[in-house]
């Protein structure tokens, strides 16, 4: 039996991922879409789910659910998934006292970390650079899903399961019972959730400034596939990116690590360069990133930024072929106030999902089932 209409605004993973978890629930589903398929950040990411990246609590609950939903979706709706874990590489004394104490802060079953030494390291992963290395954290909850395909996957998943699809209809207004499309239609709605992604100006605009966010742009490339018998073993990670996620935050070795990366790496720092290389099924390297924050950025993309990308990359992992075969940029909204989800409520019955930084492919099936789970509670 249905429970009334929702209407979905955008079809990025949020989208997508509020348009089953409603259709699941009982509800009828109508997803808009701007353009023709999804081509914001969902799919200009680097396809890792990324649990290591989340704080210890609910937050980390809900990464992990969305790596156990994404991995039934693999099968389901048939798109690839590989299970690689992670692991993040210590360089400096700093960065290994940080990886120790996240060991010792999330140790336990289930968290399951793994800490190696430099030998363990070199016989399991020998992309990684061995020279330097004073030890690593291995965690087997991460995997890889090249977004762009399981994007296409799941909207044929969505139109089979009965949610009606209109692509190429940008939505225009809100009004309190319908939203209106820029041809003029009307969709009639008992909910409706906007899951619009950095789009900050046409929708409610003054309700997501109140909400103290920043657009924020990155910058990343793409190898070739790489020579046959190459593999990374595993998404990489190192020194600069245990200063960037939240998960890392509460560590007491961290600030000191920050502070050494500051004075060795400023330039790293002015761009917001940390460096994550994620090896994709077709055997291509998907490697970034930098954070720029503004409201509206110049057009270029930055060689200075891809060298300082390259030269992060190398103290960490030898790759065969650097070569590059695809650069993009891509921008998603974050928080100003260091929250790593912004849910908003407009107006009755309208749900609003954004600002979940870089991580909002591995939050989007637990965000999903929060929203969906409140209507429920509400009575519809
Ligand atoms: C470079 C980069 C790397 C990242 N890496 C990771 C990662 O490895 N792991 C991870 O978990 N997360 C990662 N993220 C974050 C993650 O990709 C985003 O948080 C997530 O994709 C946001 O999804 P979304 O659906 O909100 O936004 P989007 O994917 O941007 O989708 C919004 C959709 O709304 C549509 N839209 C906007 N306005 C309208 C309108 N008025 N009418 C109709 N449609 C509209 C747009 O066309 C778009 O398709 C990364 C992000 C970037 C940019």
């Amino acid at each position: 039996m249905a429970m009334g209409n929702v209407v979905i605004i955008g079809a990025g993973i949020i989208g997508q991922a509020h348009a089953l978890t409603a259709r699941a629930a009982g509800w009828d589903v109508t997803l808009l879409e701007r353009d023709g398929r999804p081509l914001g950040a969902s799919v200009r990411n680097f396809g890792t789910l990324w649990p290591i990246g989340c704080q210890f609590g609910p937050e980390r609950e809900q990464a992990l659910y969305g790596v156990a939903r994404w991995r039934e979706l693999a099968a389901t709706a048939g798109f690839p998934l590989t299970d690689t874990g992670s692991l993040s590489l210590a360089y400096r004394p700093e960065a290994w006292a940080v990886l120790q104490e996240f060991a010792a802060a999330g140790g336990g079953a289930a968290a399951a970390f793994e800490l190696r030494g430099p030998k363990q390291v070199a016989a399991r992963f020998p992309a990684a650079q061995p020279a330097g290395l004073q030890g690593a954290l291995f965690s087997p909850a991460e995997a890889v899903v090249p977004s762009a395909i399981a994007l296409a996957a799941l909207t044929r998943h969505l139109a089979a399961q009965g949610v009606a699809l209109h692509f190429g209809t940008p939505v225009v207004r809100v009004h309190d019972d319908a939203v209106e499309t820029s041809d003029g239609r009307r969709f009639p709605f008992d909910r409706l959730v906007i899951a619009a992604g950095e789009e900050m100006r046409l929708l409610f605009p003054a309700e997501l400034a109140a909400a103290g966010l920043s657009r924020c742009r990155l910058q990343m490339f793409r190898t070739p596939p790489q020579p046959a018998g190459f593999a990374l073993g595993s998404i990489l990670v190192s020194d600069l990116t245990l200063g960037h996620y939240p998960a890392f935050r509460e560590c007491p070795s961290t600030a000191l690590l920050r502070a050494r990366l500051a004075d060795e790496l400023p330039r790293h720092g002015e761009w917001g360069v940390h460096v994550i290389a994620a090896q994709h099924p077709d055997g291509s390297l998907v490697l970034g990133d930098s954070h720029e924050y503004a409201s509206d950025f110049a057009p270029d993309y930055r060689t200075e930024v891809e060298e300082l990308i390259l030269s992060a990359l190398a103290q960490f992992v030898r790759v065969p072929d650097l070569r590059v075969a695809s650069r993009w940029h891509g921008t998603y909204l974050k928080s100003t106030r260091g929250v790593t989800q912004v849910v908003l409520q407009p107006r009755p019955r309208v749900t609003m999902v954004t600002a979940m930084g870089g991580l909002g492919m591995t939050l989007s099936w637990g965000l999903a089932r929060q929203t969906v789970a409140a209507w429920r509670d509400e009575g519809n």
